[in-house]
């Protein structure tokens, strides 16, 4: 594999080390130097700043096939989900839909310089092999060049059907892989129940236990308007405390979402050791509230960034959202520093998938970067270029994007796939089901 040297940029290694220094890749990864013979390609990062790959730690990849489906617009939730089901039985959720719709949202990402996407999969219809549907998914990311962590999840799933596909999912694709990732860390699998809102304490137990054989990574949705009311309707309890006395309240959560939620059950979930994801392109939309992001973070909760789907949140572009979490996060409190958000994006998101190897760049890191440039006239006049990151160009796009030392995105188009095709793909089987 080539070795590269990226030089003229402002790097920011991580949330603590920002510098002017070249930064080297070699063999897929960070290195501290350039190797003995000198880097096989030099790249001009003048006027750029570098990151890292930003990581994703929630999306729903399917719903990139249901973009602005009418009737989800500010719909209340019991509303989207009824309209959402049935999109899905029309279309047919299957292996070559979950493909195409895959392979879009991963394409997507990557131009918005998103390197790794945990795609939480909530659809499993009858008759369809949850393993071919997950496979899908899993070749997409493969062809288009991304990482990904595939979530299997549960939205009203027979149990314990749900817990041996996960095993039969495992069994397939990450044979004798140590916590649920492959060997060059491009694959991830992990659990996640929708949330106590669709599933019950023997979908959850169930998850638990497969997850703990396999050590794989959790992660769930809670406290959002229909979360709460519902454990409310139907246990008398909050989704917090179900999910404390389910098991679910334990190192290696992430919990998503967390709109409607108290000082005491931010404490609880610091002191539980559980890692938030923080999804404000999903949860302003439906009208769900905004995420205490700042009071989170000051309890000692991690927090990692996610767009969620297309059913809600029609872009995959996670730097976008992150704008909009800075924009409104004093609303609900302390405000949340655009460099704060960019730790989130990277560090923060990868601390929820239980990673070290991306998120950052320091030496030894998978080499998943950007090269954002900030040369033209939306960065004009810009004092603090990281706080410009996402203050200034809305809808900033990355020049260039490397995952494991490749290059899947060059001077802004994608070269690791053709991205008109896939969005061609995806049209036309659209097209050819709605008849
Ligand atoms: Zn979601």
């Amino acid at each position: 594999m080539t070795s590269t040297r990226i030089e003229g940029g402002t790097v920011v290694i991580d949330g603590a080390t920002v510098t002017d220094a070249p930064i080297h890749v070699d063999d897929g990864q960070i290195a501290s130097a350039a190797p003995p013979d000198g880097p096989g390609e030099v790249i001009d990062a003048s006027g750029c700043v570098v990151t890292a790959g930003l990581i994703n730690a929630h999306h729903h990849l399917l719903q990139s096939a249901f973009r602005t489906l009418p009737g989800t617009r500010f719909a209340v939730m019991s509303d989207w989900l009824a309209q959402m089901s049935a999109a899905y039985g029309r279309l047919r959720v299957d292996p070559e839909l979950g493909a195409a719709a895959a392979r879009v949202g991963l394409a997507e990402s990557l131009l918005c310089g998103v390197t790794t996407v945990a795609d939480h999969h909530l659809t499993w219809p009858d008759g369809i092999d949850p393993v071919e549907l997950a496979g899908a998914t899993i070749e997409s990311a493969a062809g288009v060049g991304a990482r990904l962590v595939f979530v299997r999840g549960t939205a009203r799933d027979d149990p314990a059907t749900a817990a041996e596909s996960i095993a039969a999912i495992h069994d397939t694709y990450l044979p004798g892989s140590h916590g649920g990732i492959s060997d060059d860390g491009k694959l991830q699998l992990a659990v996640g129940p929708s949330g106590v809102h669709a599933d019950g304490p023997e979908t959850f137990a169930a998850l638990r236990e497969v997850a703990m054989s396999l050590g794989l990574r959790r992660r769930t949705q809670a406290n959002e308007q229909v979360d709460v009311a519902i454990a409310a309707d139907r246990y008398g309890r909050r989704p917090l405390e179900l999910l404390d006395e389910w098991g679910w309240l334990e190192p290696g959560v992430t919990v998503a979402h967390l709109c409607e939620i108290t000082d005491g059950e931010i404490d609880m979930l610091a002191a539980r050791g559980v890692t938030a994801t923080h999804a404000p392109g999903c949860d302003v939309p439906m009208g769900w509230g905004i995420a205490p992001v700042a009071s989170l973070l000051r309890a000692g909760v991690p927090v990692g960034m996610g767009t969620s789907g297309g059913g809600s949140n029609d872009g995959g572009h996670l730097l976008a959202d992150a704008r909009l979490a800075m924009q409104v996060s004093g609303l609900v409190g302390d405000p949340v520093s655009g460099g704060t958000l960019l730790g989130m994006c990277t560090e923060g998101s990868a601390q929820g998938l239980g990673r070290t190897d991306i998120g950052h760049l320091r030496p030894g890191a998978a080499a998943d970067l950007c090269i954002w440039d900030c040369d033209d006239v939306f960065d004009a006049g810009v004092a603090d270029r990281i706080e410009g990151l996402l203050w200034a160009s809305p809808g900033r796009r990355p020049r260039d994007v490397m995952v494991a030392g490749r290059w899947v995105v060059r001077d802004g188009h994608l070269v690791s796939d053709d991205s008109r095709a896939a969005a061609h793909e995806l049209t036309a089987l659209i097209d050819s089901r709605s008849g």
